[in-house]
């Protein structure tokens, strides 16, 4: 799957595919980084980081963004699932820092 992408490093704007790398384990199970690399500074974009104590948050987040979508005509509902989407972006960034710190990783 190729991503066209816009560096936040330098100004390139480039259409990659998503390279995968096994950086490690979290909690004993395998964690694959996803990632774009620009062609120009050769920085990393992250785009996912595939391991399932991360997953399980990726997906609340993927679900309650649909349900947002969904639900944008009626205020009460898409309060409701801002709120999830917002936990659960905060808990996916948490685990992703535990993860970072656990495997040593400066990204
Ligand atoms: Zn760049």
């Amino acid at each position: 799957m190729y991503i066209l992408i816009k560096c936040d490093v330098c100004p390139t704007q480039f259409k990659a595919k998503v390279k995968k790398i096994k950086v490690g384990y979290y909690k004993g199970k395998s964690v694959i980084l996803h990632y774009l690399e620009c062609p120009v500074c050769k920085h990393i974009h992250v785009t996912k980081w595939n391991t399932p104590a991360v997953n399980k948050w990726s997906d609340k987040v993927f679900m309650t963004e649909w349900n947002m979508r969904m639900y944008r005509k009626k205020p009460e509902v898409y309060e409701k699932y801002l709120l999830e989407y917002e936990i659960a972006k905060y808990q996916e960034s948490k685990v992703i820092n535990e993860v970072k710190q656990c495997l040593h990783l400066k990204i």
